[in-house]
């Protein structure tokens, strides 16, 4: 069996994007592999969050979660600051980890782009942390959307050097970017992601947005005045964006989609992608209105620490003992 990790940070509500891309994945990867998944509720104070909105994302991520079908029995689901390996760990990495690199991370080089104010050290070295989360557990597989692929890349940078360096300690991880879903665009403009700290509502669906809400959001997504409905992503990104949604969620081929659709008007296709996402996030409410009732999430995510922290404390132990920072005899 094969071993995967990965997170989600509660920066926001969970978008369309993430549940595509990431946990609708994590959740058909439980069925044959052994999944750890974590609320990564460190990395997203790297930008200020209003700690009455954190606490209430925070467990709504858990929940969702939950709602979303990831099963505790199956997977081991944690808050990451219940495991405070990682924040040492990160260090080590950190001090693994040069200058020259985290400057070509494009995340980072964007911000500094936009002329973003108030940017900060924590936002520059997460890479290094999210480093350290993957490699205290040895995943074999790092499931993420397309975004966070050269993060995993560096990851294996930096692991490949620690092995070189003190001797085999990590497992060298590989990114799983799956095929379709890897990049779900904003509604309102096509050409960038949909992310949920970008304080675009229009363009973003929260699972936790009321129905009639997204029907309106998916209605009044940008397209084009092209009048047809093809494949090509570069020419009609608004329309591809809806294909690609609908296909991930209702698990048909865009081309057959494509075939079904292409003499019809985008108001139908709109109508269609409308019926299938709220058929599948009414589903995922229901279920989350009933977990947050059941007053079993602090159980859950406590019992999920446990789980990780054997394998972490482990970990980390190795890791200072081949640095030489650890002299205990145990
Ligand atoms: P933020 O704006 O705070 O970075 P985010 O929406 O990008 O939020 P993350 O917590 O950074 O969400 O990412 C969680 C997971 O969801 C990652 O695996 C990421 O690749 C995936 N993901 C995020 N946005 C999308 C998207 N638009 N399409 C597909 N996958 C996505
Ligand atoms: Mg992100």
């Amino acid at each position: 069996m094969k071993r995967m990790l990965s997170a989600v940070k509660p920066t926001g509500q969970i978008t369309l994007g993430n549940y595509i891309g990431a946990i609708s994945n994590f959740v058909k990867y439980q069925e044959d592999n052994e999944m750890i998944i974590f609320i990564a509720n460190l990395h997203c104070i790297t930008v200020y969050q209003d700690p009455k909105d954190l606490r209430k994302n925070l467990k709504d991520a858990a929940a969702l979660y939950l709602a979303c079908g990831l099963d505790p029995n199956r997977s081991t689901i944690f808050l990451q600051t219940d495991v405070m390996e990682h924040a040492q760990m990160g260090y080590i990495m950190a001090c693994n980890t040069y200058l020259g690199e985290l400057n070509r991370m494009t995340q980072f080089k964007d911000k500094v782009s936009k002329n973003e104010t108030g940017l900060t050290a924590g936002l520059y070295t997460y890479p290094c942390l999210m480093a350290a989360d993957i490699l205290l557990y040895d995943p074999d597989y790092i499931p993420v959307g397309d975004d966070q692929k050269q993060h995993v890349e560096l990851t294996r940078d930096i692991a490949i050097r620690f092995n070189n360096r003190y001797g085999e300690t990590f497992k060298v991880p590989e990114p799983l970017v799956a095929s379709v879903g890897a990049r779900i665009m904003s509604l309102n403009d096509p050409t960038k992601k949909m992310s949920k700290s970008e304080n675009n509502d229009k363009g973003c669906i929260y699972l936790l947005d009321d129905l009639n809400v997204i029907r309106k959001k998916i209605m009044s997504a940008v397209t084009d005045s092209y009048g047809e409905i093809t494949l090509d992503q570069q020419r009609q990104p608004g329309i591809y964006n809806l294909l690609e949604i609908h296909s991930a969620i209702s698990k048909t081929d865009k081309q057959e989609l494509l075939n079904r659709f292409k003499s019809q008007g985008y108001g139908v296709l709109k109508k269609e992608v409308a019926d299938v996402v709220t058929e599948r996030i009414g589903e995922i409410q229901k279920r989350y209105h009933e977990i947050m009732d059941s007053g079993q999430i602090e159980t859950i995510l406590d019992e999920g620490a446990k789980k990780a922290r054997y394998i972490a404390a482990k970990k980390l132990t190795k890791v200072q003992r081949k640095i030489g920072i650890d002299i205990h005899k145990r």
